[in-house]
């Protein structure tokens, strides 16, 4: 089993085993995102960072003292918590008279930084809201320009010049808006110029629109800037990337 399959599994019954309280009862569903440590040096993989959620309120629910979470999509409520992990770990490591298993602290500078053996791993069970949910639909596990390459057709006459037939192309759809002030907006053409891809969006939702962007944008931000944040930057040396993304696939089919 690859790395990624343990992320996933390690990832699922660590959320198995928590208390039903805040779960999704039988008729209900969620999404779930993790983040999890691998320790290089000893070989292990642990959950530190976990997060469930698909809502986002809209405009008129936002609060001008910010004491309402905006966006409860679960990789944003994942990244909080692992936000969380790493203010616990900085305080234990100043308790612990600047002495950490996770972190180094730098007397110089007067601040901290990851030790090299450990990289972080995100796991999600969708794929997130926005840009990475825009892609070509798969007919058979096999996408539709493939099918037409692998045709019997082409298999006999190889020389033959492939033609792909962008008419039967589709992708999925989502409800996720390109901001009205950015530079594009979606030309809902048919099949595959339904969407623009490289653009910001809302999270998708029906009713009050909201204006948390899309967790595809946000992560596209956390691969630039690292995970941590702009308060955290104040205390660490350099940003925390995220090594890889797992998202689980539907295996019920
Ligand atoms: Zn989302």
């Amino acid at each position: 089993m690859d790395i990624y399959n343990n992320i996933a599994k390690i990832s699922l019954q660590h959320f198995s085993k928590l208390p039903k309280t805040g779960k999704p009862t039988e008729n209900e569903w969620t999404i779930l995102s993790t983040i999890v440590k691998d320790d290089r040096k000893m070989n292990s993989l642990e959950v530190v960072a976990l997060g469930t959620g698909t809502k986002c309120i809209g405009v008129n629910q936002m609060s001008a003292n910010g004491d309402i979470l905006n966006d409860s999509h679960a990789e944003i409520i994942c990244r909080r918590s692992f936000l969380k992990y790493l203010y616990f770990e900085i305080k234990a490591c100043i308790a612990k008279n600047y002495k950490s298993d996770l972190l180094d602290f730098c007397f110089v500078t007067k601040k901290f930084s990851m030790k090299h053996r450990f990289k972080f791993h995100f796991f999600t069970t969708h794929v997130p809201c926005g840009d990475a949910a825009i892609f070509q639909k798969e007919e058979n596990g096999i996408s539709t320009t493939e099918t037409d390459i692998c045709s019997e057709n082409i298999v006999h006459n190889p020389m033959k010049k492939i033609k792909l037939d962008y008419k039967n192309v589709d992708i999925y759809r989502t409800g996720a808006k390109c901001l009205p002030q950015g530079p594009l907006a979606d030309p809902h053409d048919t099949s595959v110029n339904f969407h623009v891809v490289g653009v910001i969006r809302t999270k998708p939702g029906r009713g009050d629109p909201t204006l948390s962007v899309s967790c595809s944008d946000k992560i596209a931000k956390w691969c630039y800037l690292g995970i941590q944040g702009s308060l955290l930057s104040f205390l660490l040396v350099k940003p925390i990337y995220i090594n890889s993304f797992t998202v689980a696939a539907n295996t019920s089919s």
